[in-house]
């Protein structure tokens, strides 16, 4: 799956690049004893990591922590560079869930000897993406519950108020680095409950008003 769809519309939107922020929330970053970023911390999945819903996340072989991290996902559709955060939502397709997989283990073996992240968070099946709603069809992106459920059990129960980046700076910041094309996606940072997922699992994740994502772990 390299295309994801926008509800109400015909076109599929092919995904190009999969900006993700990491520390985003503060229970999060607490959980994990990391530092708030002044910078925002970003690192890109690409398109070959797609799992859509029904589909299943495969764990690499050469870790032994995978976990979860439920996100609101950002679709863009107009693309632009410098994007200024006045003008950002215009830029705003729509809205998904996503989750970001990541290899805990592998990740802190990369961070402690000062290494990219990639082969922790950019793996084949390390996103799991739902379809999008359209931006129009959410009130505001920036007050929904956001939950994960792993074999039923709750695991994650945030809401994007507490984001510390809202999506007008994270546009702003990320098209100033990375010029951003239409289907290209935002990963906006996951709330606090991350945790371990084993082969057999089963994920649910649900974004009021966007929408719901169930994948299972092999
Ligand atoms: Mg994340």
């Amino acid at each position: 799956m390299h295309t994801v769809n926008l509800a109400g519309t015909e076109k599929p939107y092919r995904v190009g690049k999969i900006v993700c922020l990491g520390r985003n929330y503060g229970e999060h970053i607490r959980e994990l004893g990391n530092e708030v970023p002044e910078q925002p911390i970003l690192f890109l999945k690409p398109a070959t990591s797609l799992v859509e819903d029904g589909g299943t996340v495969v764990i690499p072989s050469y870790s032994g922590d995978c976990h979860h991290e439920v996100e609101l996902a950002v679709l863009i559709g107009n693309g632009g560079r410098d994007i200024a955060e006045t003008d950002a939502m215009a830029h705003v397709a729509g809205y998904g869930v996503a989750i970001d997989m990541t290899l805990r283990d592998v990740q802190a073996e990369q961070k402690s000897k000062g290494l990219p992240w990639e082969i922790a968070k950019a793996f084949d099946t390390s996103c799991p993406l739902s379809g999008f709603v359209p931006a129009a069809a959410v009130a505001d992106p920036h007050a929904l519950r956001l939950t994960l459920a792993v074999n039923g059990e709750p695991r994650q129960d945030g809401t994007t108020a507490a984001m510390m980046r809202r999506i007008p700076q994270i546009i702003a910041e990320v098209s100033a680095i990375f010029t951003l094309e239409e289907g290209d996606v935002l990963l906006t940072g996951t709330p606090a409950g991350v945790g371990r997922v084993v082969a057999g699992d089963v994920m649910t994740a649900e974004i009021e008003q966007v929408g719901h994502l169930e994948v299972a772990v092999r």
